[in-house]
Parts: structure tokens; C-alpha cells; sequence
């Protein structure tokens, strides 16, 4: 079968593999109908990625039918259509048991999938623990509107879960990429009074503009001074940032109100800076990133119910066979891209 792969730092190649096979009866084995490229694959082409191995078939966000089970496997059979999620966790271990399955003490917990182990932009992908890292998806639920529940979708879930929002909260939400806009529509569904959207990029802000006009867009050099304006207590009841710059980063606590929540949804490149003596008397309170996917039942819900709707995300599509092209376009941010699907199926 076909599979994307990393072969070296800065080098990705679409590969002639065989497929893969149960290795567990935990596994299941899953044929791709979609899967979408994420920026942390970038990560991995530019060798950021430390734990990333080479050899391995990249992609951690997609959704498929399930073709073969092991034994152990009990809450999906051949056939059903599945969100992959792209943590794997073994859903026993006290973390897990704690709903923080991102720290899962399995050897393979985490996010293995794409990353350590082969992932899913390929014609099939195995699932380790498949209990837990698949989920039905609702009959009236199409594959494009699921495609990003595992990965993107479940992160701005997460976060807007963390953060503590209150009925009639002024939340600023700082970068509208497709983890900020995932997260955006998890934080509408909050009931808060305002939300406010920080994005440098004109065009993204003019995106949100028009999908979204009770949230208001304000581009990083004015953000200080409009959410002093548009919110009560001098700054926001929560933020989350998603922007993952230093600039994004000193921008989440100076816009935060004093005994603001402000979650770190982003991922940085190195350390960032608390200067405490600045932000003396602020008491904030900060929770800092990675997503616990463990959510993907209730977002397939909401999604089913019309109350989340990312289609309009997913800018593109292409073939499997046609992935550099789509590389290309998402890596270079041509064409207005906001995130790309892959078919899986190769005729
Ligand atoms: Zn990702
Ligand atoms: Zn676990």
C-alpha cells in the first residue's frame, strides 16, 4: 500500500508498504477514507520533532473503516466508521483513569501514532488499543465533518473545557489557525458574553469576520487596549492561546484579567518568559498544554447535533498519491489553505 513516510530529517516520501497487521489483540486495523495534515507533521519534516522516528508513515488526524480486530477488542467491529484519536492510551493506568490520558504510562501513550509508530496518511493504519482510540461515527455524521474530532477538534475541546468559562465571560482566544478556530467554536458552545479573537493574518481575521460575527477579530497591536474595552474587569475572564509565539505568549497574560484562567494550548519552539515582578498581584492561574483526547464520543455528538461544524476548515483535497502537492500548498499557506484533506483510497 501507499504510506507517507519520514525518511530523514527535512524528507518525506510517498512509499510502497506492505500493510500493516495486528500486532495485539488490542489492535484493530483501520482503511483510511480520509486523513489530514497537521502542522506538527511539519514539526517532524523539519526534525523538531525529537521523539519522532524515522521509517515511520506519518499523519495522526484522519477517520476510516475498521477492517480487522483483535480479540480484545469490543466497542467496534469490521466495517464500523471510525474517528482515529491521536492519542493512544491504555485507558487502566492512573492517569487515564484520571481522564489525563496524554500522560498514559504505557510505552506507547501519547502520541505515538504517526510519530513513533506508523500513522494514518496511508491506505490502512493499525490502532493500539482500539477501545479507546476509536470511536463510531454517527450515521448522520459524514466523513468530512469528522475528520478532525481526533486531533485539532479535540484540542480546542479540551481547552475550552480547562479554562473555567462562565455564562457571559469576555474570552480572548489569541490565533486562528485550525487549532484557534477548532477551539473558537468549542468555546461558543460555553454560552460566554464575548469572544474575542486575536489573529495577525488579515485574511484569517476577515475568515472569522464572516463565519462568526458575534465574536469580534482584533489584530496582536491593538488587542491590549480592545480587550480593556471589551471586557468588564479590565481584561478577559480566560484566555486561550493558540498562537504559540513569545509575542502570543506575553500577550495571554496581559490581556488576563487578575484571577484569569489562561490556558497554554499552543506549542512553542523553546522556553518562554514569566516575569513574575510584572505580573505581581495578577494571581493567575495558567494550565499548560498537551490535549487529554479523550472526548471524542461527545464531540461526535455535537457534531450530530449541529453544534459543531468544521467543514468549512478544510480548504482543500487531494488524492493520496497527489500528498507532496498538498504538502506543498499547506506548508507554504498558498491559496487561502486552511487545512487539507487526503483521500485514502487509491483507485
Ligand atoms: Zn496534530
Ligand atoms: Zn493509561
Amino acid at each position: 500500500m501507499l504510506a507517507y513516510t519520514y525518511v530523514e530529517p527535512g524528507k518525506f516520501e510517498l512509499l510502497e508498504k506492505p500493510r500493516p497487521v495486528l500486532q495485539d489483540s488490542r489492535d484493530a486495523i483501520v482503511r483510511v477514507s480520509l486523513s489530514s495534515i497537521c502542522t506538527s507533521d511539519l514539526h517532524i519534516k523539519h526534525g523538531s520533532v525529537p521523539r519522532a522516528v524515522s521509517g515511520i508513515t506519518v499523519g495522526h488526524e484522519m477517520v476510516g473503516i475498521v477492517e480487522e480486530v483483535g480479540a480484545d477488542v469490543s466497542t467496534v467491529c469490521p466495517g464500523d466508521r471510525v474517528t482515529v484519536n491521536v492519542e493512544t492510551f491504555c485507558g487502566k493506568c492512573f492517569f487515564c483513569q484520571n481522564g489525563w490520558v496524554n500522560n498514559c504510562t504505557d510505552p506507547h501513550g501519547g502520541w505515538a501514532l504517526g510519530c513513533r509508530i506508523d500513522g494514518g496518511q496511508a491506505e490502512c493504519v493499525r490502532v493500539p488499543y482500539a477501545d479507546q482510540g476509536l470511536d463510531r461515527i454517527p450515521d448522520t455524521v459524514s466523513d468530512l465533518q469528522s475528520l478532525l474530532v481526533g486531533d485539532v477538534l479535540a484540542t480546542g475541546y479540551w481547552g475550552a473545557q480547562i479554562a473555567q468559562i462562565q455564562p457571559g465571560d469576555t474570552v480572548l482566544i489569541i490565533g486562528a489557525g485550525p487549532t484557534g478556530l477548532c477551539t473558537l467554536q468549542c468555546v461558543l458552545l460555553q454560552n460566554p458574553g464575548k469572544v474575542i479573537l486575536c489573529e495577525k493574518d488579515p485574511d484569517r481575521r476577515q475568515f472569522v469576520a464572516e463565519q462568526y460575527p458575534q465574536v469580534e477579530t482584533v489584530a496582536p497591536e491593538q488587542v491590549v487596549e480592545k480587550v480593556k474595552a471589551w471586557s468588564c474587569h479590565g481584561g478577559a475572564d480566560a484566555v486561550l492561546e493558540v498562537a504559540g509565539t513569545p509575542e502570543s505568549f506575553r500577550l495571554a497574560w496581559e490581556c488576563a484579567r487578575p484571577n484569569a484562567v489562561v490556558v497554554v494550548v499552543a506549542l512553542y519552539d523553546g522556553p518562554q518568559t514569566l516575569p513574575l515582578p510584572d505580573m505581581y498581584g495578577k494571581n493567575l492561574i495558567f494550565k499548560t498544554g498537551g490535549v487529554d483526547g479523550c472526548h471524542c464520543k461527545e464531540i461526535l455528538e455535537l457534531i450530530a447535533a449541529g453544534k459543531i461544524d468544521t467543514t468549512s476548515l478544510i480548504t482543500h483535497t487531494y488524492p493520496l498519491r497527489e500528498i507532496e502537492t498538498a504538502y506543498e500548498l499547506f506548508e507554504n499557506r498558498r491559496d487561502g489553505v486552511i487545512k487539507v484533506a487526503i483521500c485514502g483510497q487509491s483507485e
